[in-house]
């Protein structure tokens, strides 16, 4: 059933004193691509956080349940080995960690472990998809990388680590138009390849124009306040979030 994949129940979660999220619901199936669009500040971050369990996100009230299971009840490790998967508005520096050892170690962290033969050639297939040199393998983590390097990274992670739901929060911002189109051809390459699921945090719509988008949320003020199919996106890309604010 798809409707056991993923399930949001009227989640409110606070940072401090402060209250972000009030009462989200989202569910989410097997497979699915799905995309949350809003506001900034409107909680779309804080959300994704919580998925993966970071621990200044306080869960106050409600429920989420993945592949029928209590992911509150789990570590932020757990969910990792369960198939949670996110990448960050902005990705962090590692120094003297190469990019091939960190993804080696957290493909063996959740479970896929590999010869470092077989590592490598698996690496340089995924590179490829991604138009990257197989040198960055080599290149400690995220030094001196370009904005649209580091993204490309995060979706070779992806790609490596094959996750069973991946949230991706705003990897096309600040993209030229080349990268936003590797960057999507590489999530495209992750649908293709594991048939996960993917919660796409975005502003744009480019990154989405090769991908099949099955719903769209849009979120505000901390709720989930609209949903509908793809043609959401081109609706507030023309009439902004305005309408929503007011409801
Ligand atoms: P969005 O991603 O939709 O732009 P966020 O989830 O990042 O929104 O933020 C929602 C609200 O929570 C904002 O008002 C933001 O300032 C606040 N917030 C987010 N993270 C933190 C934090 N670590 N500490 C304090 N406030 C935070
Ligand atoms: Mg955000």
């Amino acid at each position: 059933m798809s409707q056991e994949f993923l399930n949001i129940k009227d989640l409110k979660v606070s940072i401090g004193e402060k209250e972000i999220l009030k009462g989200l619901n989202l569910s989410i199936g097997e497979g699915e691509t799905h995309v949350i669009m809003g506001p900034n500040g409107a909680g779309k971050s804080t959300l994704g956080n919580t998925l993966m369990g970071k621990e200044e996100y306080e869960v106050t009230s409600g429920e989420i349940t993945f592949m029928g299971e209590d992911l509150l009840e789990m570590s932020t490790d757990e969910r990792a080995k369960k198939g949670l998967f996110m990448t960050f508005q902005n990705p962090i520096e590692v120094p003297g960690v190469r990019l091939s050892e960190f993804t080696r170690s957290a493909c063996e962290a959740v479970g896929n472990r590999m010869s470092l033969w077989n590592f490598k050639k698996a690496a340089q297939e995924q590179m490829k998809v991604l138009s990257m040199d197989p040198s960055y393998l080599d290149r400690e983590l995220n030094l001196g990388f370009s904005g649209g390097e580091k993204k490309k990274a995060e979706i070779f992670q992806l790609l490596m680590l094959k996750p069973k739901l991946a949230i991706l929060d705003e990897t096309d911002s600040g993209l030229d138009v080349d990268a936003v189109r590797i960057v999507s051809e590489g999530v495209k390459a992750y649908q293709e390849q594991t048939k996960g699921s993917l919660l796409i945090i975005t502003h744009s719509t480019k990154i989405l124009d090769s991908l099949k988008v099955d719903k769209v949320h849009v979120v505000v003020d901390g709720k989930v306040v609209a949903e509908g199919d793809a043609s959401l996106i081109s609706e507030i890309n023309d009439n902004g979030f305005e309408k929503y604010m007011k409801a």
